[in-house]
């Protein structure tokens, strides 16, 4: 069904129905009755995982880009290690083929068997644009972020002092005054969150300052996680990127992975993953 209706939607973009869009170009049939050669720009939108899945015949819990195993999914890929793309191509052969050999090769990529409409674009789908940063990185990463930090100042007994300190921050350039804490705002909008990435590391940074021996190491693998993913969210906006902007991202990208354990908060209260002896001080 889902595919039929994509179909619909999407046939007009085809190779089949448009042989110019190999030249990147579309005779588009205007409201006047003229058709007119277009350069036609296609933009995608970020959706949630299970959802790629279906658009992408894929089968759950896989990545959409590259052919990773599954047991790598989340761990740092250096760029010159990048897993092979996916071959849309190679997947529509394989299953018009329909034997039981190309079918067992699809099953390797964690393709399904099937038609795909995304197989038949003049685009790698996975390549798009994706211009929805409000959400992917202000609503997704900021927010999620942000609630780590606030489960994490809980169970380290440094909340009264997380939310004293980022209640009062004074303004400073063109940064709002604050005078409530994580949990007093009932709704951050995309604003607030692009503003609050920039004191944050400061206020976790002091909130943090002390602490046992066995939460020093804690404290301070998050003081250095957190400022990774911070500086990944500040490349990430700009309109155009060099050599040296895309290495300042993944370096951020690379640093965040070193430490990402410590945000492996596991479900249920004093969970984390460094008790009962789960912690690596030897990382
Ligand atoms: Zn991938």
């Amino acid at each position: 069904m889902l595919n039929e209706v994509l179909q619909r939607v999407l046939h007009p973009l085809t190779f089949e129905q448009n042989p110019s869009a190999k030249s990147v170009y579309y005779n588009v049939l205007c409201a006047d009755g003229n058709f007119i050669s277009c350069k036609a720009v296609i933009a995608a939108w970020l959706a949630d995982c299970p959802e790629y899945s279906n658009l992408h015949h894929l089968k759950q819990h896989v990545c959409f880009w590259c052919e990773c195993p599954k047991n790598e999914l989340g761990d740092y890929v250096p760029p010159a290690k990048q897993h092979p793309w996916r071959d849309h191509n190679l997947y529509s052969t394989l299953s018009d083929a329909n034997t039981k050999a190309a079918d067992a090769e699809l099953s390797s990529c964690h393709v399904h068997w099937g038609f795909n409409m995304f197989w038949h674009l003049p685009c790698i789908m996975s390549d798009l644009p994706k211009s929805d940063l409000l959400h992917t990185m202000q609503f997704g990463m900021l927010d999620h972020l942000q609630k780590w930090i606030f489960h994490f100042m809980k169970m380290q007994e440094r909340l009264d002092k997380y939310n004293a300190i980022s209640s009062s921050w004074p303004a400073y350039h063109d940064l709002t005054t604050k005078t409530k804490s994580y949990e007093e705002v009932s709704q951050w909008n995309g604003k607030e969150m692009q503003e609050m990435s920039r004191y944050l590391l400061g206020v976790v940074t002091q909130s943090a300052r002390g602490g046992s021996p066995t939460q020093r190491p804690i404290f301070n693998c998050a003081i250095e996680c957190i400022p990774a993913l911070l500086e990944f969210n500040m490349y990430a906006p700009y309109e155009s990127h060099d050599g040296a902007t895309l290495s300042y991202i993944e370096d951020a990208l690379c640093l965040f992975h070193n430490f990402e354990d410590v945000f492996l908060l596991r479900r249920g209260p004093n969970q984390m993953p460094w008790e009962g002896n789960l912690w690596r001080s030897e990382r």
